[in-house]
């Protein structure tokens, strides 16, 4: 299972610019957590970039298809006066691609309901990176960065890790994808409460014996009861 995570933009190209935040830096902070998590299910990820470094779209689509992955996910914030989620297919797809985006997208918008955020619906468009990758794809669009409420979410790790975990569910959900090796020796007692903590969004579920420190507590808390 291989799949590239394209953190939109980057180097000479910002992206969308506000409320002092920068797209290129967003997208990338999301495709690298989202990648890290993926890793975490076996999934042999890459990326289009790890780096503030430009990447013309054509490039990006001929990266993917030159390394036959089995699945691209283009990571973008949104600008333009809206709030919320959105994600884009090429024009005219169904099958497959709509069935992993459909599976994407529900997971996330669950996590942007959670916060608040509205869900702007799965939509259909003409984008390059969609148009020139020969496998299923998506582009998400994860709030928008001229939204005072969007922008102080995306501002946060906590929203950030969020976002990724429940993008990585989706896709965990439409691929089977295994529970994590690391996140399966928990004791028999603890597996029910884990599998929920999990499935619910309140944890990755690994490093089960690990010591826990206080701001894991506060946010482990924080994801139940703002659910
Ligand atoms: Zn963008």
């Amino acid at each position: 299972m291989k799949i590239m995570i394209d953190a939109g933009h980057g180097g000479k190209d910002p992206g969308a610019v506000g409320s002092g935040l920068q797209e290129k830096n967003l997208t990338l902070k999301l495709a690298l957590s989202i990648g890290r998590l993926l890793q975490n299910h076996g999934v042999d990820v890459r990326y289009t970039r790890t780096d503030d470094t430009f990447v013309s779209l054509s490039d990006r689509a001929r990266a993917a298809n030159a390394a036959k992955v089995d699945y691209f996910l283009s990571i973008h914030i949104n600008a333009g006066g809206g709030t919320g989620l959105e994600s884009f297919i090429y024009t005219g797809q169904s099958g497959k691609t709509e069935e992993i985006r459909s599976a994407i997208h529900q997971c996330v918008a669950a996590a942007f309901k959670e916060a608040g955020l509205p869900d702007r619906g799965r939509k259909q468009a003409n984008l390059a990176v969609l148009r020139e990758t020969s496998m299923p794809s998506a582009l998400l669009e994860y709030g928008f960065i001229d939204a005072p409420k969007d922008a102080g979410l995306l501002g946060t790790d906590a929203f950030i890790e969020r976002i990724s975990a429940a993008t990585v569910q989706g896709i965990a959900n439409v691929f089977g994808l295994s529970i994590p090796a690391a996140a399966d020796q928990v004791t028999e007692w603890a597996r029910q409460a884990r599998d929920w903590a999990v499935s619910s969004g309140i944890t990755d579920g690994m490093r089960p014996k690990d010591a826990v420190t206080r701001e894991e507590v506060w946010t482990m808390l924080y994801r139940a009861l703002k659910r």
